[in-house]
């Protein structure tokens, strides 16, 4: 338990300390900050340091397909309200990047810890979380429904004896599911924009019906359950029902989304929902995204979206004024190498937005955007696709290493 500090056993310091030699090699190498390195090493020489660094934190998890890397920031926000905070902000949400964060916990009282989708059961059993925050399971890349509806089950399994607070989106059936097994579960209304991965029933495969904002299965009667926190407008509504203005620098619907979760979360840590969403307001941008660059006099907004859905929720961001779109999409080892998901995305919001295309993929989007009747330019590159636009605001979406790729060239 936190402020109940007991030291180290001889092996697990050890195991840290050659995780940090090795993360030093590693930086001196050339290759980064050498945190998931260093993690390797570490959890080789000690298979149960995670669990051991963990035993002095209150440990909040946060896993999702989109939104987690933005949510573990704005928890993490939060609950330094409260006290000291550790976190793996820079995004290594495998077990070796996690236990290369918490190895730097200092006097770290609360741990707020972004995991993969995949690990999410592994870690939870290693280090007994207070609270984990589910916020939605969609397809990511070319995973098919039916590999989401798995990795549901995945969490719902590893979730059912689980003592932490599960604070989970009542508007995504599958996290539902996947949360309802757990004993004490407080739900948030947070929205769902992508419903494409939702339409059966993740309990019984019937058909699910969608009035409005409800959901319900008409066969098992698998339903929506009742929130008692909820996204309203520019609004967290509590469980008391006090309404609290949302006042984020981060845009659009999803981010307001997060800080409801978000406020939930800091909740179940005492920390009431102004003092949580006031330290929530300092937060600009999250490891790079939504950064606003100025490049040969545009500024350029930094939008990273790695699947359908969260490219849709982009787009749902760049309202107003018909601003110019760069789009770029790569195809690397960590984007997935098939872009055919490509075809899953609705690009009707971009109508009337000058677009570009680039990237190593650029010809398979413009084949996509040719077919949804979209005016776009294919460039050959970022610095041709900015001299295309006019001077002003320019917003780039970009899937995962075309997001890093981008940031090189148009990053200060
Ligand atoms: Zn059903």
């Amino acid at each position: 338990m936190a402020g109940n500090t007991e030291p180290l056993p001889p092996r697990a310091k050890l195991a840290v300390t050659a995780g940090k030699a090795a993360a030093a090699v590693s930086r001196a190498a050339g290759r980064g900050s050498g945190s998931v390195i260093g993690g390797k090493v570490a959890l080789r020489l000690d298979p149960d340091l995670l669990a051991k660094l963990a035993q002095n934190l209150d440990v909040v998890l946060v896993s999702a397909t989109n939104g987690k890397t933005t949510t573990t920031r704005l928890i993490a926000e939060a609950l330094r309200a409260a006290g000291p905070v550790v976190s793996n902000a820079l995004g290594a949400n495998m077990p070796a990047g996690i236990t290369a964060a918490l190895a730097g916990s200092g006097d770290a009282r609360y741990g707020v810890i972004e995991v993969d989708e995949k690990y999410l059961a592994a870690v939870a059993r290693d280090v007994t979380p207070k609270a984990i925050a589910l916020l939605n399971l969609s397809r990511d890349q070319l995973d098919r429904a039916a590999e989401t509806r798995m990795l549901a089950e995945h969490w719902r399994e590893g979730l059912s004896g689980s003592k932490a607070v599960i604070v989970a989106n009542a508007d995504d059936p599958l996290v539902v599911w996947a949360a309802s097994s757990s004993p004490n579960v407080v739900w948030v209304a947070a929205g769902q924009e992508w419903k494409d991965d939702a339409w059966s029933c993740p309990a019984c495969g019937g058909v699910m019906q969608r009035p409005g904002d409800d959901w319900f299965c008409g066969e098992c009667g698998f339903r929506r359950p009742t929130p008692s926190w909820a996204l309203s407008g520019d609004h967290v509504l509590d469980p008391h029902g006090s309404a609290w203005p949302i006042r984020l620098q981060l845009p659009g619907r999803a981010n307001k989304a997060n800080a409801t979760t978000s406020a939930a979360v800091a909740a179940a840590f005492g920390v009431p929902p102004q003092a949580a969403l006031e330290r929530m307001y300092s937060v600009t941008a999250v490891a790079g995204r939504y950064d606003v660059v100025s490049f040969q006099g545009r500024e350029i907004r930094l939008l990273l979206a790695k699947n359908p859905a969260g490219w849709l929720e982009t787009f749902s961001l760049i309202d107003g004024p018909p601003a110019p779109v760069i789009l770029a999409v790569n195809a690397r080892g960590a984007d997935g190498t098939d872009t055919s998901w490509l075809w899953d995305v609705d690009y009707s919001r971009l109508a009337g937005h000058p677009i570009c295309v680039i990237g190593d993929r650029k010809l398979d989007l413009a084949v996509r955007l040719e077919v949804a009747g979209v005016d776009f330019q294919v460039c050959e590159n970022a610095a041709e696709a900015v001299r295309q636009c006019p001077p002003g605001r320019i917003e780039a979406i970009a899937n995962y290493t075309a997001f890093q790729d981008l940031r090189r060239v148009v990053g200060n």
